[in-house]
């Protein structure tokens, strides 16, 4: 008998605009959909460059997540748009911006997506978080629901100090709202490998996860740098204006390639983790490639 598989629930945070968080959700998102594994996006962002990006019109009556957001009795599984074979959507909307102080007289305003997701715990196993671009309510909310947390960014100086910033976050939330919320790593996008200033920046943030590998408090102790980085390539940033994804718009390019490594990587070591269950599953270490690569630590 093959056990249910648990929802892994991912949420793609970094609180600075145009970093690639909707690019990697959509397409990440993709990629996992296409190995044949029921995948979610939920829309948190109401900008709606996800909706947009996966062919939806924000505009369109659908359910959205402001509406589960804002009450309790809406149905997720009616608001959930199939987008393509085993990929859903829950759509933003712009009143998702309201929702922000709407939330804000509610005692229970940082729980209510984690009260969504629970209610869809059979019919996903990736759920993938797009969060606005800022650490309000509705960020708040994706970061309660998931249990780790991908951080896209780039690899420059910059973009390293406001990853402190990010990591304090995940503290913040983790010690007063969601213990088990744990950070997974970072995707490096439009990424330049020729550069040495990149390599620098790269390798700091290696050392900086390696140095949290014994503190066993620590939120970031299994975080790394994911494999591969997301090249810069102009088809992605074509797709959205389609409405399609990488696979579906510009399949043989650097972009899908990418994203499909990525997403390949994810899920062998997924798959080799459910193959362990029962041992101390966020503790296991894996090899991949030849290399020893600690376990993203999802809470099962
Ligand atoms: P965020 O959601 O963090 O604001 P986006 O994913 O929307 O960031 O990306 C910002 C812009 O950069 C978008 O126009 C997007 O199409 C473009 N972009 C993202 N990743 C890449 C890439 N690897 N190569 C080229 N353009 C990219
Ligand atoms: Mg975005």
């Amino acid at each position: 008998m093959t056990e249910a598989r648990p929802m892994r629930r991912i949420a793609l945070m970094n609180q600075k605009g145009g970093v690639g968080k909707t690019t990697t959700t959509v397409n990440l998102a993709a990629a996992i959909a296409r190995q044949g594994r029921s995948t979610l996006v939920v829309d948190l962002d109401p900008q709606a460059h996800a909706t947009l990006h996966l062919g939806v019109d924000p505009d369109d009556a659908h359910a959205s997540a402001y509406d589960l957001l804002m009450d309790g009795s809406a149905d997720p599984t009616d608001a959930a748009l199939e987008v393509s074979e085993h990929l859903h959507l829950i759509p933003s909307e712009t009143d998702l911006a309201g929702a922000e102080s709407e939330l804000a007289s509610q005692n229970d305003r940082h729980h209510r997506l984690d009260r969504v997701l629970g209610r869809l715990e059979e019919c996903y196993e990736f759920v993938f978080l797009d969060c606005p671009p800022s650490l309000g309510a509705l960020t708040m909310n994706g970061l309660v629901a998931a249990r780790e947390v991908i951080i896209p960014m780039q690899a420059h100086f910059l973009a390293l100090q406001g990853l402190g910033k990010l990591l304090e976050t995940v503290q913040l939330v983790r010690t007063g709202l969601n213990p088990k919320l744990r950070v997974s790593g970072v995707v490096l996008c439009m990424h330049d490998a020729q550069a040495t200033h990149t390599r620098e920046v790269v390798a700091d943030m290696e050392s900086f996860f390696e140095s949290a590998r014994a503190d066993v408090e620590s939120p970031w102790r299994f975080a790394r740098v994911f494999r591969p980085p997301i090249r810069r390539n102009i088809k992605l940033a074509e797709g959205p204006s389609f409405g399609q994804t990488i696979f579906d718009y510009a399949p043989d390019a650097a972009g899908a390639k990418d994203y499909e490594a990525l997403g390949a990587g994810l899920l062998r070591e997924w798959d080799r983790l459910l193959e362990r269950r029962g041992g101390a599953a966020s503790e296991v270490q894996v090899t991949d490639s030849g290399r020893s690569v600690p376990m993203p630590g999802p809470v099962l």
